[in-house]
């Protein structure tokens, strides 16, 4: 027998297989990343034509199997179409659904993961944001949420607070966070000015329906991305392929 479940979530990920079918991932608040089959989705007149694409996100109806689930309708709530508007957006949804894709785990769902990917791709969608802003606003958040949040707020050495009082502070992804400028003596790490610092702590802290409605300078976002980069190096360490297409076009 096949017990028929509803789950709230987005697929990230969409392969054809065989002739007529595609295997979906959708990451679910219910189940964490699950894996379906949606037969006869390529079908030009399949009922699952639409709902099987990457970036489909509402409720979907799936039988489950003994080892296997399979996708029998979905109620869609958006294909956050307006992503497809430029090529950038898209390759940068691309970008977003692969970093969930092999960050999240089956059948273990952290928190708000699924809120985050759907707020990202609101922002990706809008283009208030630089696109690169909401990129690694959405990783280091990501990474927050999944525990991995750098220390921001005190020194790494010597714990002092109010970090922010300081001209500049230093930022050393292997040591995990941030260390103040009397600390630093011999200046490794990456330097990081007041406002960025002040933005790498609004990203980590920020409820997620106001985490991607600021912007920053260019010399600032230059900042955080050197600090996302360098923390995803240490605690991620690997790159996802869909990053070499990003500001291409
Ligand atoms: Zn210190």
């Amino acid at each position: 027998m096949y017990n028929k479940i509803k789950v709230m979530g987005m697929i990230i990920a969409s392969m054809p297989v065989g002739e007529y079918d595609r295997r979906i991932t959708i990451l679910t608040t219910e189940r964490g990343k699950i894996s379906a089959f949606a037969r006869g989705a390529r079908r030009p007149t399949g009922a699952l034509l639409a709902c099987s694409q990457q970036f489909a996100f509402g409720e979907f109806y799936l039988y489950e199997g003994r080892d296997s689930y399979n996708l029998e309708s979905a109620d869609v709530k958006t294909y956050f179409g307006d992503i497809r508007n430029d090529m950038n957006g898209i390759y940068y949804g691309m970008y977003i659904c692969e970093f969930a894709l092999y960050m999240s785990r089956e059948n273990v769902q952290p928190g708000q993961i699924l809120n985050l990917l759907y707020v990202a791709m609101r922002a990706l969608e809008k283009g208030q944001m630089p696109k690169k802003l909401v990129r690694r606003t959405f990783e280091l958040r990501y990474l927050t949420e999944d525990g991995e949040m750098p220390e921001l707020y005190s020194c790494m050495n010597c714990h002092r607070e109010g970090l922010l009082e300081d001209e500049a502070t230093r930022f050393d992804a292997e040591k995990g966070g941030v260390i103040c400028d009397s600390c630093n003596l011999k200046n490794i790490g990456i330097r990081i000015s007041r406002s960025a610092l002040y933005t790498l702590q609004y990203i980590v802290s920020s409820p997620l329906e106001k985490l991607f409605g600021f912007t920053v300078s260019d010399s600032v976002l230059e900042e955080v991305d050197r600090v996302v980069d360098a923390w995803i190096k240490v605690r991620v360490g690997h790159s996802m392929k869909t990053e070499e297409m990003l500001d291409v076009f």
